[in-house]
């Protein structure tokens, strides 16, 4: 029988799978499902490759699941699926892989503990990413897993990109710029050739907005510069993530204000950003759906940003052949990819108003000297080609 691969991105509160099988030589996603609510009302959802439910189930208020009660229950869950299938192995998307991983790695505990290591530098995501690893590791210790880093894209991009003006030593010690949201960037640039081929050769930003956003310059399809640096803090505003922040801030807030490493941490990651501007929501739709000034305003602050930070990716690259927007408020805010691409009129971006409306996938007018398109992602499909590649299969 043919075998399978199994790709899990464990988050704070969630924990998404998606199951691929191998046939004819190709990767076919099969299932993807999602447990959400992990420590509140846990809740979850399978679906086949049509989007039809498969499998669902709640928990309900009160009994709170965890990262472990989760990881058991998807994993039971896989294996009805496979139905007797070999599982070849299992692709994790893992958030910061340091300056060691330039590319994807099979985990084996010297990894996991390299990884763990920089715990520190995403709080919000590495711990639980490694959660499932580590259990993994121990319950099954045949069971093939490969670790998909957000960095490793970016780690191509030229040195002046990755250095901070800090003393030299830093760097070398790996205080630097790695970026992140490489695995969509990565899957976005493997089939931008599909839609516009003078752009896969080309000069091309792409826009991950989500619930965390960066923007990435790719010059034929490599990340030469990106919004996001040492941390997945920088760069952009996000739902709760202030983004670029003067680093005398910092300093004003600990001397004057008296505030720790753990209270900064706080602000920065969870009060900041969407939520800490408009004092309403860190969901988009939510503020694109309200009336309250704060909420406009924390909107007008997301574009604007965007426009510089794109003005300064189209330095880096010399000038831009295309834009593409991706993720969940790139792929289905409208109203948002128009003030953005408004804001781009200056580098050649016409915006075809219905076109934008209808989704896309193309925006811009025929005319237009730089094209801009909406090209959904799929890091879970990109795990799964890494993971087959280390992997052999
Ligand atoms: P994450 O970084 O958690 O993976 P997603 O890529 O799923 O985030 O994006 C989540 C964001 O996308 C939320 O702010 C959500 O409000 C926004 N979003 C999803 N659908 C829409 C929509 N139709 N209109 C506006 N925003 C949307």
């Amino acid at each position: 029988m043919d075998p399978a691969i199994a790709v899990l991105n464990a988050g704070s509160s969630s924990i998404k799978f998606s199951l691929f099988v191998l046939r004819a030589g190709a990767l076919e996603l099969t299932h993807r499902g999602r447990i959400e609510g992990l420590f509140t009302a846990p809740h979850f959802v399978a679906r086949d490759r049509g989007g039809q439910i498969v499998g669902e189930k709640s928990w309900g208020s009160g009994a709170p699941l965890g990262h472990g009660g989760a990881l058991a229950h998807l994993l039971g869950y896989v294996r009805e699926l496979l139905a007797g299938r070999h599982l070849a192995g299992i692709g994790h998307r893992v958030v910061h892989g340091g300056a060691n991983h330039l590319q994807p790695v099979r985990v084996d505990a010297a990894v996991l503990e390299d990884l763990e290591r920089h715990v520190p530098l995403a709080p919000l995501h590495q711990p639980h990413n490694l959660a499932p690893i580590r259990e993994l590791l121990e319950t099954a210790p045949d069971l093939p897993q490969v670790a998909c880093f957000d960095t490793s894209f970016h780690r191509g991009m030229p040195q002046l990109a990755q250095m901070f003006a800090l003393p030299f030593e830093m760097y070398e010690q790996g205080v630097r710029r790695y970026g992140f949201h490489g695995l969509s960037y990565e899957y976005v640039a493997s089939v931008m050739g599909d839609v516009d081929s003078r752009a896969a050769h080309g000069r091309c930003v792409v826009l991950h907005l989500g619930n965390g956003s960066s923007m990435c310059a790719l010059l034929a399809g490599h990340s030469v510069a990106t919004t996001m640096g040492f941390t997945a803090a920088d760069g952009l505003p996000m739902g709760t993530r202030c983004g670029a922040l003067d680093p005398g801030v910092l300093l004003y807030l600990m001397e004057r204000r008296g505030m720790d490493a753990r209270q900064l941490q706080e602000l920065l990651y969870q009060q900041s950003g969407m939520l800490g501007v408009s004092g309403v929501s860190s969901d988009m739709r939510a503020l694109l759906a309200s009336d309250e000034p704060r909420a406009r305003l924390a909107v007008d602050l997301y574009c604007y940003r965007i426009g510089r930070e794109l003005g300064s990716l189209a330095a880096a690259l010399g000038g831009i052949d295309a834009l593409v927007f991706t993720a969940g408020i790139g792929e289905n805010a409208a109203p948002i990819r128009e003030r953005v691409c408004q804001h781009a009129a200056w580098l050649g971006v016409e915006l075809d108003g219905e076109a934008n409306r209808a989704g896309g996938p193309r925006l811009s007018t025929t005319a237009s000297r730089v094209s801009a398109w909406v090209i959904p992602t799929d890091e879970e499909s990109m795990i799964a080609r890494h993971t087959r590649t280390v992997i052999g299969v």
